[in-house]
């Protein structure tokens, strides 16, 4: 009684969940993170359980067939979801309906060679090889490409191997006591299926986390980036650099403007299309001319920010020179493509700075020789005097 009451409520949370993934899943639009499949795969598994609560005791019935079928499905969809999470496009029916067509003929074959019990444990055995798989997969991720949601990966593995430990328990206990193991009044099946219930409550909040996660990388990722170049904007480089000098071994960076020489003729004579492509080429010269510790930022209009970390005054002239020259060579195409055009830019290079308080002033430094660099006939890089200062 007790069990078929746990059950129940199984059927209720997995079916609540299945409702909630679906309503976010529709609020993500194109972006849905897998949401939609394991709204399917608890769909799955709250159909499998209600087939339970019908099917009485177990035995061989269409009904249990077909139970059995999706609760090996609904775990291949939990894995197909959190793939998709992950970005990695994964087609969901297809594989679906062949692990559905073979598993229900194995059954039968299993059912016809080797009894009920045999079925019974075969899909305890399943479960338990499927979850095992599930949870190394799980911390494999938080090694590797979800670095980033490791804790998060380590409960969620811990969570799924706790219910693969029970289904592996199960299938010993079927194969060697018979389907007295099964038995709805039995202490096993009462632990089982409260920690069934326990992970259906527990795992879908854990969804929900992990969807919060992303978002909020995401808006923070897109509040620090320029969207034209994909560059850093000024808030992203204040962020990186006072990750930087948090740290007590920081070393000094210096600082460039990069201004585009004579921009508004090329957006008068080209339009602003071209003028947008011209950005983004020179944007892209800088990246290809920066050395690693170098931050590339886009200050706003035509002026980019380029700061050297762990540099001297003669590297950060050469890197500086180097940008210049090649943006000097680059041949761009308008955006109808029928006019060659070509860019140049003045480049002011600051002192150098140990603290984010001191970036303002080196803009200003770097500014007024940027400044002069211009009335000096552009093209060209210019210190800051020290009678700047
Ligand atoms: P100088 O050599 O003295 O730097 O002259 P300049 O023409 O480059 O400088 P000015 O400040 O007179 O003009 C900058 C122009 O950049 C004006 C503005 O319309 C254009 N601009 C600013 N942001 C964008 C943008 O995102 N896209 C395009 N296409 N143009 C932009
Ligand atoms: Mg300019
Ligand atoms: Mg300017």
């Amino acid at each position: 009684m007790v069990t078929t009451v746990i059950i129940g409520m199984l059927c209720v949370y997995l079916l609540c969940f299945c409702v909630m993934f679906l309503v976010i899943s529709t609020r993500l639009a194109d972006q849905k993170m897998g949401m939609d499949v394991f709204a399917l795969g608890n769909l799955l598994l709250g159909l499998a359980y209600m087939l339970q609560l019908l099917g009485g005791a177990p035995g061989w019935s269409a009904m249990s067939v077909v139970n059995h079928t999706l609760t090996l499905c609904a775990p291949v969809t939990y894995a197909i979801g959190a793939m998709r999470f992950f970005k990695r496009p994964t087609p969901v029916l297809r594989p679906l309906l062949a692990l559905a067509v073979t598993y229900t003929v194995a059954q039968v074959l299993v059912h016809l060679a080797l009894g009920s019990e045999a079925r019974h444990a075969l899909l305890a055995g399943s479960c338990a090889l499927l979850f095992l798989l599930m949870s190394c997969a799980a911390v494999h991720a938080s090694r590797t490409f979800a670095r980033d949601l490791r804790i998060e990966m380590l409960v969620i593995a811990a969570l799924i191997r706790g219910i693969c430990v029970l289904n592996a328990a199960k299938f010993m206990m079927i194969v060697g006591g018979g389907l007295a193991a099964l038995d709805m009044g039995g202490n096993f099946q009462k632990i089982f299926y409260l920690y069934m219930s326990f992970l259906a409550t527990v795992l879908p909040p854990c969804a929900v986390w992990l969807v919060l996660r992303r978002l909020t990388d995401q808006l923070r990722s897109l509040a620090a980036r320029d969207p034209l170049t994909g560059l850093l904007n000024r808030r992203g480089l204040m962020d990186v650099l006072e990750a930087h000098f948090r740290s007590g071994t920081a070393e000094p960076g210096f600082l460039l403007i990069v201004d585009i020489d004579q921009f508004k003729r090329i957006n008068d004579t080209h339009g602003h299309k071209t003028g947008d492509l011209v950005l983004c080429h020179v944007a892209d010269t800088l990246k290809h001319a920066a050395r690693q510790g170098n931050l590339i930022c886009r200050l706003g209009g035509e002026e980019f920010v380029v700061v050297a970390l762990g540099s001297d005054k003669a590297g950060v002239l050469q890197l500086a020179e180097r940008m210049r020259a090649e943006i000097e060579t680059l041949e761009l195409r308008s955006s109808d493509r029928k006019q060659s055009i070509r860019c140049t830019v003045t480049i002011g290079v600051s002192d150098s700075f140990a603290s984010t308080q001191a970036v303002d002033e080196c803009l200003q430094l770097a500014d007024s020789a940027l400044y002069r660099g211009k009335r000096a006939g552009r093209n060209r890089v210019e210190w800051r005097p020290a009678h700047d200062l």
